[in-house]
C-alpha cells in the first residue's frame, strides 16, 4: 500500500495543504485554510472533483493543523495520522545555509528563526506550521524546501550589490533570489526535454510574482530578485528595480514612513500602481478597450522582461539552449509571449511559430510546447511550473534515505 505524504504551504494568516498517495504521486485532497487569527476564517477542501467550504474561529497555526487532522481522519483521507510518513514545508528564506532541501531538526528550525529578519512576512507563519505538525507528529521526517536555494550557485559578482562589504559580511545584505523551486523543475524539466545536463536557459516566471533565471550549465548562474522579492520585473503590485534614492525622495514629499513606502512598492506598486489592476487577464481586457493606462503597464512588464533576456543573452555568451515561459502569465497569455519574442526577434534572431503560440495555454488543456519555429536560432518553450511536485519530490527522497538509512545531514555554512 502506498505511503501518505503532505505539503504544507502556510502564509502569515493562512495555511495551505495536500495529501499525496507515494510513490504513485497522486493528490488526494487539498485544502486552503485562510484568515487564521481573525473571527471569520474559513477553510476549503478539494477532492473527487468537489469544493466544500467551512466557516469556523481559527485563532492559531496549531488549531490550523488540528482542523486539517481532523478533516484528514474523519474523511477517511488516512486512517491514522500515523499513515502521514513525511511532511514538506514550503520554506521562503533559506539565506546562505542552504542550497538544498533538508530534514527539519532543531539547528535548521533555529536557522529559520533567525532568517525571520530576510522573511518578516513569511517566517513567523512557516515557523508556527512546522512547529504545530512537530508537536502533533515528533517522529515523523519534516522537510524544508526553499525558494531561495537553487539560486545559491550564483557566483560573487552577480550576487552582490555594490554597498559597504560589511553589509554583507554582517547584515547579509546579498541577492538571494526567489522562486528557486520553480526555476529548478523547469531546468529539471528542461534537461529532459533537450537530452542534456548542462543546460543554458533563460528562464521567465510571470505570474502575480514575477522573476527570471539564467541558468548555465543546468546550474542558477544569475537571477532578477533580490534580497528580497521586490527587485527585479515590474510585478502584479511589486515595483520592481527602481532607483533607491526614490524611498527616501517620497518619503519627505508625502510624509510617509519608511514602513510605508515599503508597503506601497510591494502592495501598491507594479501593475497595480500604473493602470488600477493587477490581474493581468483584467488588465489585458481593459488594454483591448483602449486603457491607455493598461497598455503602458503592460508594456513596461514587458520591457522589464526583455531587458533581463539581453543580459542573460550576453551572460551565456549567446549560448542559450532555450527561453522558457512559465506561471500564469507565462503559461496562458498568448499576446505576452508573442510581444516579447517580438520584441528580441531581430536582435536574437527568434522567430515565433504563431500558430504554436496560439494554440498553447492552460485554458486551452494545451499547457507545453515549443513556440518558436524551426529556423528560430533559439528555441523558445512553454512549461507549466509544478512548484509542489518539487517539495513532494524532495520530502519523499529524504524520507527514504531516512527509512534506508541512508540520510546524511548536508549544511552549507556562509562564506
Ligand atoms: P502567483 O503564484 O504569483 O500568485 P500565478 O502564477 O498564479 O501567480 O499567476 C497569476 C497571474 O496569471 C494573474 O495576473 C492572472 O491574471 C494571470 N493569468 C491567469 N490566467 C490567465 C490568462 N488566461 N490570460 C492571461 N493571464 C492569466
Amino acid at each position: 500500500m502506498g505511503e501518505k505524504f503532505l505539503i504544507i504551504n502556510a502564509g502569515s494568516s493562512s495555511l495551505k495543504f495536500s495529501l499525496y498517495d507515494m510513490p504513485e504521486t497522486k493528490e488526494i485532497v487539498n485544502g486552503y485554510i485562510e484568515k487564521i487569527g481573525n473571527d471569520d476564517s474559513f477553510y476549503t477542501l478539494k477532492y473527487d472533483g468537489k469544493k466544500l467550504e467551512k466557516k469556523r474561529i481559527i485563532m492559531t497555526h496549531t488549531d490550523a493543523v488540528q482542523i486539517m487532522l481532523m478533516e484528514l481522519l474523519k474523511n477517511n483521507f488516512i486512517n491514522d495520522i500515523t499513515d502521514i510518513k513525511g511532511i514538506g514545508h514550503r520554506v521562503l528564506h533559506g539565506g546562505e545555509f542552504y542550497s538544498e532541501s533538508v530534514l527539519i531538526d532543531k539547528d535548521v528550525l533555529d536557522n529559520i528563526k533567525a532568517l525571520i529578519k530576510l522573511g518578516p512576512l513569511h517566517h513567523p507563519g512557516e515557523i508556527a506550521g512546522i512547529e504545530s505538525m512537530q508537536n502533533v507528529m515528533p517522529n515523523v521526517p519534516q522537510v524544508a524546501v526553499f525558494d531561495t536555494a537553487f539560486h545559491q550557485t550564483m557566483p560573487k559578482e552577480s550576487y552582490m550589490y555594490a554597498v559597504p562589504y560589511e553589509w554583507y559580511t554582517e547584515n547579509g545584505v546579498r541577492k538571494y533570489g526567489f522562486h528557486g523551486t520553480s526555476h529548478k523543475y523547469i531546468t529539471e524539466t528542461m534537461k529532459k526535454q533537450l537530452g542534456k545536463e548542462n543546460v543554458n536557459l533563460i528562464i521567465c516566471h510571470i505570474g502575480s510574482g514575477a522573476s527570471m533565471c539564467c541558468v548555465k550549465n543546468g546550474k542558477c548562474y544569475n537571477t532578477t530578485m533580490g534580497l528580497t522579492p521586490l527587485d527585479g520585473l515590474v510585478m502584479g503590485t511589486r515595483c520592481g528595480t527602481i532607483d533607491s534614492s526614490i524611498i527616501e525622495y517620497i518619503c519627505k514629499e508625502r510624509n510617509l514612513s519608511i514602513e510605508e513606502v515599503n508597503t506601497i512598492l510591494n502592495k501598491k506598486s507594479g501593475l497595480l500602481g500604473i493602470a488600477g489592476k493587477n490581474d493581468f487577464r483584467d488588465l489585458e481586457q481593459l488594454a483591448n478597450s483602449g486603457d491607455e493606462r493598461a497598455k503602458l503597464a503592460i508594456k513596461m512588464l514587458q520591457n522589464s522582461i526583455t531587458k533581463f533576456i539581453a543580459q542573460y543573452y550576453v551572460e551565456l555568451e549567446g549560448n542559450v539552449d532555450a527561453i522558457v515561459f512559465t506561471a500564469g502569465i507565462g503559461e496562458n497569455s498568448i499576446s505576452l509571449r508573442a510581444n516579447i519574442v517580438n520584441a528580441i526577434s531581430n536582435a536574437l534572431d527568434i522567430k515565433l511559430n504563431k500558430e504554436a503560440n496560439s494554440n498553447i495555454a492552460r485554458f486551452k488543456e494545451n499547457q507545453n510546447g515549443l513556440i518558436s519555429t524551426n529556423d528560430s536560432k533559439i528555441k523558445v518553450f512553454v512549461v507549466p511550473t509544478n512548484e509542489e511536485y518539487m517539495i513532494l519530490k524532495d520530502t519523499y527522497e529524504i524520507s527514504q534515505k531516512i527509512k534506508n538509512n541512508e540520510f546524511v545531514k548536508t549544511l552549507k555554512k556562509g562564506n
